[in-house]
């Protein structure tokens, strides 16, 4: 299966933002955009041109990015937010939210959407009973997520339930059972992503 395995902090300062790629280093001051806040490259350092087309080409890039998608995928999830009914950027943002990787991340049972990824294609977490290892899957309201019994992991998990320290509204979680509960899907306010996904949607409307 394709994957980003590119240098995740190149990643942040090309879209010159923490995308906390990398769990707990992103909140010390080793996190590269606090030490080298400019693009990477030979012309790191020099006035980008800011055309719209280009604003929006990184906004999209900054989200895709961010989830940790690639761009067949990415341009996938769009292509099912535009069919489904409301605002189509928040319908892109609620898809890429849903992920069962990024909601390992949001629950606190992953350090980085990396982490999570590696742990859901080993099969160590369920959804509803039933092993799950595919990291894009989507998860639902009334979905139970565990650990899958045998794995022998689980101080790594309970060290990541350190770095977060609020879940979402939508989210239920057990940092003593490593249980969770999703209760809905996620309103937009709820989804803390510093992507303006309007610029988005524009970028794909051309
Ligand atoms: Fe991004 Fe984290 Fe690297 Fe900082 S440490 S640049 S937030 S991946």
């Amino acid at each position: 299966m394709a994957r980003d395995t590119g240098n995740q902090c190149k990643q942040c300062r090309r879209e010159g933002t923490k995308l906390f790629l990398k769990g707990e280093r992103c909140l010390t001051d080793k996190c590269a955009i606090e030490r080298r806040n400019y693009p990477p490259g030979d012309h790191g350092r020099g006035r980008p041109r800011q055309s719209e087309y280009r604003v929006q080409l990184r906004e999209k890039q900054k989200a895709r990015r961010y989830y940790g998608v690639l761009e067949k995928q990415f341009r996938g999830y769009y292509d099912r937010a535009s069919r489904q009914e409301g605002v189509t950027g928040e319908n892109l943002l609620r898809i890429l939210e849903s992920r069962l990787d990024n909601v390992l991340v949001r629950l606190g049972f992953a350090a980085s959407r990396r982490q999570a990824r590696q742990f859901v294609r080993h099969g160590h977490w369920m959804v509803n009973g039933r092993r799950v290892d595919i990291p894009s899957y989507q998860v639902r309201p009334d979905d139970v997520i565990s650990l899958a019994p045998g794995f022998k992991g689980d101080q790594v998990i309970r060290d990541a339930t350190e770095l977060v320290s609020v879940v979402p509204a939508w989210l239920q979680a057990d940092h003593d059972g490593l249980t969770a509960k999703v209760l809905r899907r996620p309103e937009r306010d709820e989804i803390a992503v510093p992507v303006q996904e309007q610029l988005i949607v524009e970028l794909y409307s051309k």
